[in-house]
């Protein structure tokens, strides 16, 4: 059955339905179309883009305490609208409520960053620079800055990006992903609440011919992207063949070591919650579980058996479930896909999700159990690619080294973690592992607010990372004045030496 309800554009502080395309949005707990989405089309992306560009010299001036006031509001409205935000992010992505809960947290610290402006936008400053001369940067806002945001996150990624980017004075125009748009422009509506003025903050949904636009317009000066790998790739290459300031973060495959010494039971909660939690479908998850030695290989699987045993996998709505659905039907045949690719590679398949039962009503959902993996070896696709689903796989080797070779050697480098009780071990796995973001018996390494997130390799492309003061840095222009005010009569000759204080 066909819903009329609609998902449009917010534009100009107005919802619009702008032109172009639709497509259905699905309830992954059912498989049912619940809504529809709107697929602005070049002209739609432009009225928005046209809308920031008008709000931004008004909001550039606006002084950053004012900007920062906005963000406080909105976390306050945030909190007390959470509900409301978590139900739409189940009802679109799936996950568990308490998940998507975590997930809203994550981005409220954000928007209470965003709101620390003032001092974050301080700059520096050198009196007497030279002889009665004063020097100082400033931060400068770009302009019209662009976000494009993936489905897996559609509350917390989206505030990674315009809380920051609107504080430090930029207008916005964000793409979120048009399988879960719902959430994300709740949010955008709630800002405009706590006071952000029309076009300071535009959304506009949309695929492809919205992301073009957007990469090609000229008036637009940075794109933040957050997706699969071969489109930040695309996206990064193009904004910046178009002249813009382009961050895109990318596709994930992320290890955990667990050594010989650890605390395995430990262990072995903190990799559950990490590789099933979300469905798998988090960038930081664990899909990849390195054991040194095969004691540690075989406790571990025996624990982890046991853990998944218990679990319970249904509507995310049901607060007794862990874990809900994947996102879309496409994803769904996707993911089962590995699982046969790996079961045909020679992988052992220790528990097979693939016929998991679910309560009755929700037989159309995109389910798949907790799939268990050992024996994975380098050159399967299972190990190689990023599969964004329960799915996790084991490999064994026989060394720190041997473990931090493979993890090196993998085209990604977003996150990774170590289970230890080893110091020395510990502290020389992050200091020479080729990743970004490490974990030392922490499973999802997730910087928090007031660091920066990015991945290394192919899980980043550009200089900068998200949020945090990469984010700040990422969404100004440093421009530094040297200034004198030399005594009125004053008056000097020609000096053709280099300026200096020799
Ligand atoms: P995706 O790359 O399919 O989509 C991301 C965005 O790009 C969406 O807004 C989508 O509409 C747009 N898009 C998709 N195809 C496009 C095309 N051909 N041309 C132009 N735009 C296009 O990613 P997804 O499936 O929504 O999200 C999952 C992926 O995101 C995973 O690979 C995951 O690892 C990654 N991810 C990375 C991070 C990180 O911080 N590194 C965080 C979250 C998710």
């Amino acid at each position: 059955m066909k819903s009329d309800y609609i998902v449009g554009h917010l534009i100009d502080g107005k919802m619009v339905s702008g032109t172009g395309k639709s497509q259905d949005v699905y309830n992954p707990a059912t498989g049912a179309a619940q809504k529809r989405v709107l697929l602005a089309d070049q002209k739609t992306v432009e009225l928005a883009i046209a809308s920031a560009q008008a709000a931004f010299p008004a909001w550039r001036a606006t002084p950053p305490l004012k900007r920062a006031r906005v963000m406080s509001r909105l976390k306050q409205l945030l909190e007390q609208n959470a509900e409301q935000i978590c139900q739409l992010i189940t009802a679109e992505h799936g996950k568990v409520l308490s998940d998507a809960m975590g997930e809203l947290q994550r981005g409220i610290e954000n928007v209470e960053y965003a709101s620390y402006a003032p001092e974050l936008l301080k700059g520096e400053h050198s009196k007497n620079a030279g002889p009665g001369i004063d020097s100082w940067s400033e931060m400068q806002p770009l302009g019209v800055v662009a976000g494009i945001t993936p489905f897996n996150f559609p509350a917390m990624v989206p505030l990674w990006m315009w809380p920051l980017a609107i504080a430090c004075g930029n207008t916005f125009v964000l793409k979120p992903s048009e399988r879960d748009p719902s959430s994300t422009l709740l949010i955008a509506q709630l800002a405009l609440e706590a006071g952000l003025p029309p076009g300071v903050l535009n959304v506009v949904n949309g695929g492809k011919e919205a992301v073009g636009t957007l990469l090609s317009d000229p008036r637009v000066q940075a794109v933040s992207f957050v997706g699969s790998t071969p489109i930040a790739e695309y996206v990064y290459a193009t904004g910046t063949a178009h002249g813009k300031r382009v961050q895109a973060l990318g596709g994930a495959k992320n290890h955990a070591i667990v050594m010989p010494d650890a605390d395995l039971p430990m262990a072995v909660s903190a990799l559950m919650g990490a590789a099933y939690g979300s469905c798998g479908e988090r960038c930081m998850a664990i899909p990849l579980l390195v054991a040194v030695g095969d004691a540690t290989a075989d406790a571990l699987i025996a624990g982890l058996k046991a853990e998944i045993a218990k679990m319970r996998v249904g509507p995310g709505t049901d607060a007794s479930n862990d874990m809900g659905p994947l996102v879309t039907r496409e994803h769904f045949e996707k993911v089962r896909g590995y699982v046969e690719e790996g079961v045909a590679g020679g992988a052992t398949l220790v528990v097979d999700g693939r016929k998991v039962a679910v309560p009755e009503g929700y037989e159309d959902g995109y389910y798949l159990g907790p799939c268990l993996f050992d024996h994975l070896t380098p050159s399967m696709k299972i190990y190689q690619e990023e599969i964004f689903g329960p799915v996790l796989g084991v490999v064994r080797v026989n060394c720190l080294q041997e473990a931090m070779d493979l993890i090196d050697a993998h085209e990604y480098g977003n996150g990774t973690c170590i289970f230890t009780r080893d110091g020395e071990a510990a502290r020389y796995f992050s200091d020479n592992i080729q990743v970004g973001m490490v974990g030392v018996n922490v499973p999802l390494p997730v910087p928090v607010a007031y660091h920066s997130f990015g991945g290394w390799k192919r899980s980043l492309f550009g200089d900068l990372g998200v949020y945090g003061p990469d984010g700040v840095r990422f969404n100004t222009r440093r421009k530094t004045i040297t200034q004198r005010w030399p005594s009125a009569g004053v008056r000097e000759g020609a000096v053709f030496s280099f300026p200096s204080n020799q």
